[in-house]
């Protein structure tokens, strides 16, 4: 069936951490450190603190998950819970285009 349309409205795009693809910020998840130094996803986007932006590639979150990407980029020591916390949000292979 057809393509989608990339372009109806003008949506805000963001960078991808790993692969540093711009994308549809709707795409992209949004990991933010939190005041207490834990790195959490924000599903909402409008959390305070500093933030990155991960595609829906699978590829993209499993170098994040299986690396200290995260640490590197926010700073701290990423937790396995709070990695596994990030992963429920990992796409499922369905989506790979
Ligand atoms: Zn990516």
């Amino acid at each position: 069936m057809g393509a989608r349309q990339p372009y109806r409205k003008h949506v805000p795009q963001r960078t991808c951490v790993i692969c540093r693809q711009k994308t549809d910020k709707r795409r992209l998840t949004r990991l933010v450190r939190t005041a207490d130094g834990g790195v959490v996803v924000d599903p909402t986007g409008k959390r305070n603190g500093r933030g990155a932006y991960l595609c829906d590639r699978i590829t993209c979150w499993d170098k994040v998950l299986g690396s200290a990407i995260l640490d590197q980029l926010f700073g701290v020591q990423v937790s396995d819970e709070e990695k596994e916390a990030i992963a429920a949000y990992r796409p499922s292979a369905m989506g790979e285009a």
